[in-house]
């Protein structure tokens, strides 16, 4: 599976530091060279001996921060790191992360990161007590934002596991994920796809506006994993806190009108549109210049309808694969089979925002999928990342059958 692959294996410190023995043997096992850098205060865990014996290479250790004297040579670190294909860091404790997403490359492994150009994998046991708290969260959410993959499915050792304590992550799965990303770079490679994300806002005066409530993170987790595969992609997008993953054609707009008009301006040259967007249904039919008073309001805002783009680009649609999402609140899959026909989709993703726990701001999402040809595929609660990897490999399919292969 890893054959003629170098990874570089970051083991941080902590009670899953075995763990990291155990992955760097795996890796092994599937044919892998294997780099060992270890973080501060890993070897009162485990002893860089035990990792140098088995890598068969010396360890780069914390203090590396620019490099290992190798006899009378020092071997630099962004060497290392250019010679190596994947970069695995296990366990990437709330403290590794912290200093991951601030870019704090005080320490080789950090730094490793921050001079990395491909896939780099952060596992850890997401459902243990630390990674739940709102700081630990909204690093991650950084770090999705930077591309970065975030491996978060530990496996609970005892009924009453509460903290890492209680957790251990399956070495076997981290290697299938380090593969993944690896085979990911070049799939979409020579295709176009046309992401949109986010609200639209549309102006009532110079200060208000209608909108809605999405974050826009399904969009960018898209363009992130498209781009990750190879793909040129546009990202059309409402306005967002978000940031664009690197590599990225990002064009930011506000209204649904600027949507439609980016939107059709490179409809043409894409293979793909993957339209995520929450396009405001409708706009008020004039924007005051100057702030309305409020003691001069009247007190109702006359409207009108936005256009349906993806029904448009569904009109004049060619090779193109066209992707809907629709977020419902009832009746969720005949509202969906509906849209798919009329709006001439190859499939629609299918979100219940009537559940709090999923959907809009949350990371994670459950959603079903309905096809054109009316099939209905249920997918497990997953995070939006997992969701976009998903939509993509159908997208892919899609794409290969066009060529039939
Ligand atoms: O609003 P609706 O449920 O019909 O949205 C389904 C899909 O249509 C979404 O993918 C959305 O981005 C797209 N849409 C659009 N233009 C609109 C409304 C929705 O492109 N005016």
């Amino acid at each position: 599976m890893l054959h003629n692959k170098t990874v570089l294996l970051g083991v941080g410190s902590g009670p899953l530091t075995w763990v990291g023995v155990e992955v760097l043997r795996a890796l092994q096992r599937a044919g892998a060279r294997v780099r060992v850098l270890l973080s501060r205060d890993t070897e009162a865990f485990v002893p860089a001996l035990t990792f140098q014996t088995l890598a068969g290479e010396q360890v780069i250790t914390a203090s590396d921060v620019y490099g290992t004297v190798v006899g009378e040579h020092v071997c630099p670190l962004a060497q290392v790191v250019q010679d190596s294909d994947a970069l695995l860091m296990v366990p990437a404790t709330p403290a590794l992360l912290a200093k991951t997403a601030a870019a704090c490359g005080d320490e080789a492994l950090v730094r490793a990161v921050l001079l990395h150009r491909g896939p780099v994998v952060l596992a850890f046991p997401g459902q243990a007590l630390e990674y739940q708290h709102p700081l630990v969260r909204q690093n991650l959410q950084r770090l999705r934002e930077a591309g970065v993959v975030l491996y978060d499915q530990g496996i609970r050792e005892t009924a009453t596991a509460v903290d890492e304590l209680g957790w251990v992550l399956s070495p076997q799965a981290l290697v299938e994920a380090v593969a993944g990303c690896m085979q990911d770079t070049t799939s979409l490679a020579g295709k176009a796809v046309l992401i949109t994300a986010g609200p639209t806002q549309e102006p009532i005066d110079p200060v208000r506006h209608i909108s809605n409530r999405s974050s826009g993170k399904t969009g960018f987790a898209l363009a992130a994993v498209a781009r990750r595969r190879g793909a040129r992609v546009i990202l059309v997008t409402g306005p967002t806190h978000l940031e664009a993953p690197d590599g990225v054609h990002c064009i930011r707009i506000q209204t649904a009108l600027e949507m439609r008009q980016a939107v059709l301006a490179h409809f043409d040259d894409v293979n793909a549109v993957i339209k995520t967007a929450a396009v405001a249904d409708f706009r008020p039919q004039v924007s005051a210049e100057g702030k309305i008073k409020k003691e001069a309001a009247v007190l109702n805002i006359p409207l009108e309808r936005n256009p349906d783009i993806l029904a448009e680009l569904g009109q004049k649609k060619g090779r193109q694969i066209l992707v809907g999402f629709a977020a419902e609140t009832q009746d969720l899959l005949n509202n969906a089979r509906q849209k798919v026909q009329s709006k001439h989709l190859d499939f629609i993703v299918v979100n219940d925002v009537s559940d709090p726990r999923i959907g809009f701001a949350s990371d994670d999402n459950r959603v079903r999928i309905l096809d054109a040809t009316g099939q209905v595929e249920e997918l497990p609660m997953m995070s939006k990342t997992a969701l976009a990897e998903h939509i993509l490999d159908r997208v892919e399919a899609l794409l290969g059958q066009q060529e039939g292969r």
